[in-house]
């Protein structure tokens, strides 16, 4: 049985060491949390995976790794200090705060009609829009709010509500010594910005030609409203992501093959199922997009929700961050409404050699969620399964790949020396083969240790006993130098002789 809710999930990382509450003794810090020894490898695995296929197993792409403190300059150009803000609404009675959209999407179609109505919005379920209407007019706002009787989901009452304002997400902090208003610099709300500043840099180390992309994976900041459903909605965040820059007019072609390179990477890969995976293709589309597709995620509790967003930003960024803009050509969304730059010192363009031009390149971003694809693999690998005797063992059917231990040696009695010793010497032999993770646990009966290994998602477990050492009960020796290997999925046993067991594995853990 799949896991019906987050609160399975949230439970099993808590009590296995995958994900913890940052500062917890401390009393917690919202939207922030600590990976712990299964989620540091799991996170580390799926991130591998993302980096071999988007970087080492194709051809036009490079790395890179941006600073996370960021020049005020690159976020006012980008657009974040003005735009990258989410409306806010406050409760007087109950002191809580809501993201205004959000809490117009939980009312009942009668409330939204009446706000829409009063507001002229045509589409009273496009909850986005009427909120936009309302934030145009705080103060009309307010009193419609009251008028149409909105609810405060906590207390299910009609809320004394503020006016709602927009509230920018980028984080500020405070560089060297003197604090003066002058003196900040943002933590990045995006690795994408990096990408952009460092297009030149990267083209000209490189000699890369067109079509190219660069790659990146690291921490993002957001000041969300709400941060909520455990790693879902965070502060502070990991993001992988790409900036895949094309000659203008090949920028359809290429935003569609990276849509369903994605989707197939996210199933094959990762090991979510196609029909836990949904494409929406937004409508409403921001300042600088010609298309976006998101992949969504069927996560428990929530529903479908973005795992991934597919957007193809024309020449929009490469044209904002550039010196001269008026010089360069820009397609006439950009030259209409990107800022003009007054502080860059270069033109983001390229040489299209065969054409004799320089161009800006339009760029198409895939950009994911880490946390969001851990908790996309674990709520997908989460299984709880009743056996025969009526006992229920949680198993996390994680591909091997993904799975943070890949073979645990267990002994299979801990006070017998020579098992013990030969349980260390086949762990120690396992983790000097490469970079296969195995643990050695010797710290529970047999029974209780597969238990923790299944719900940690271990796909193999390797048992040494006294027919290893050729002390079987009946006199035998034939299993000598032998090894049970157990699978987590079937909990099928073989047994294998030591000096094939690193074949074994390794068929089995591809
Ligand atoms: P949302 O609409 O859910 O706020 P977004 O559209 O603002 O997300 P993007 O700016 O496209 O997100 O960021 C790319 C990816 O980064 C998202 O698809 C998501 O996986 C991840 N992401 C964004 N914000 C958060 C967050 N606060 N916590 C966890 N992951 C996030």
């Amino acid at each position: 049985m799949a896991a019906e809710n987050l609160d399975k999930i949230v439970s099993l990382c808590k009590r296995r060491g995958f994900i913890f509450p940052s500062s917890e003794i401390y009393g917690g810090l919202q939207g922030v949390f600590d990976y712990g020894p299964l989620g540091v490898e799991l996170k580390n695995n799926l991130k591998r995976l993302w980096w071999k296929h988007n970087v080492y197993e194709r051809d036009d792409m490079e790395g890179i790794e941006t600073a996370l403190l960021t020049n005020r300059y690159v976020l006012r150009y980008s657009g974040h200090e003005k735009g990258f803000a989410d409306p806010l609404i406050d409760n007087r009675t109950t002191k809580k705060r809501y993201r205004f959209d959000h809490l117009l999407r939980d009312q009942t179609p009668e409330v939204r009609l009446t706000l829409a109505q009063g507001f002229d919005v045509t589409d009273s379920e496009d909850y986005e829009s009427v909120a936009l209407a309302l934030l145009d007019e705080p103060t009309r706002a307010e009193a419609a709010l009251k008028a149409a009787k909105v609810i405060d989901p906590e207390d299910g009452k009609p809320g004394d509500w503020t006016e709602p304002r927009a509230f920018n997400l980028v984080f500020k902090t405070q560089v060297g010594p003197v604090a003066d208003s002058e003196s900040f610099a943002y933590l990045r709300p995006e690795t994408a910005q990096g990408m952009f500043v460092n297009f030149k840099n990267v083209l000209t180390s490189t000699n890369r030609k067109l079509p190219f992309g660069i790659a990146q994976q690291g921490k993002s900041f957001r000041n969300e409203i709400t941060p909520r459903n455990f790693i879902f909605r965070v502060r502070e965040l990991e993001q992988m992501e790409i900036e895949y820059f094309v000659l203008p007019g090949e920028d359809e072609a290429a935003h569609e093959a990276w849509i369903q390179d994605h989707l197939t990477w996210w199933v094959e890969k990762v090991g979510l199922k196609r029909e836990n995976l949904a494409l929406f293709e937004h409508t409403k589309l921001s300042h600088y997009s010609k298309r976006t597709v998101d992949i969504l995620y069927k996560y428990p509790t929530l529903g479908f929700d973005e795992l991934e967003g597919i957007a193809n930003r024309t020449d929009w960024d490469l044209g904002s961050h550039s010196k001269e803009q008026d010089s360069l050509g820009l397609s006439a969304n950009t030259a209409e409404k990107a800022m003009r730059n007054e502080h860059s010192t270069e033109k983001l363009t390229y040489f299209d050699q065969p054409n004799n031009r320089h161009v800006v390149p339009y760029v198409v971003e895939p950009a994911a969620g880490v946390d969001r694809g851990v908790l996309a693999a674990l709520c997908e690998a989460y299984d709880e399964e009743t056996l025969e005797n009526g006992e229920v063992r949680v198993v996390l059917r994680l591909p091997p790949a993904l799975a943070p231990i890949k073979v645990a040696v267990l002994p299979l009695a801990k006070n017998k020396p020579e098992i013990v010793a030969k349980s260390k010497e086949i762990k120690k032999m396992i983790q000097a083969s490469g970079d296969i993770r195995s643990v050695y646990d010797d710290t529970a009966g047999i029974g209780k240790l597969y238990r923790r290994q299944d719900e940690a998602g271990t796909p193999l477990c390797v048992t040494v006993d006294y027919d290893t050492l050729g002390q079987s009960r009946d006199g035998g020796t034939e299993l000598v130098d032998t090894v049970t290997v157990r699978h987590r999925d079937t909990m099928h046993q073989d047994r294998v002789a030591i000096s094939d067991l690193l074949t074994y594995i390794q068929a089995h853990i591809r």
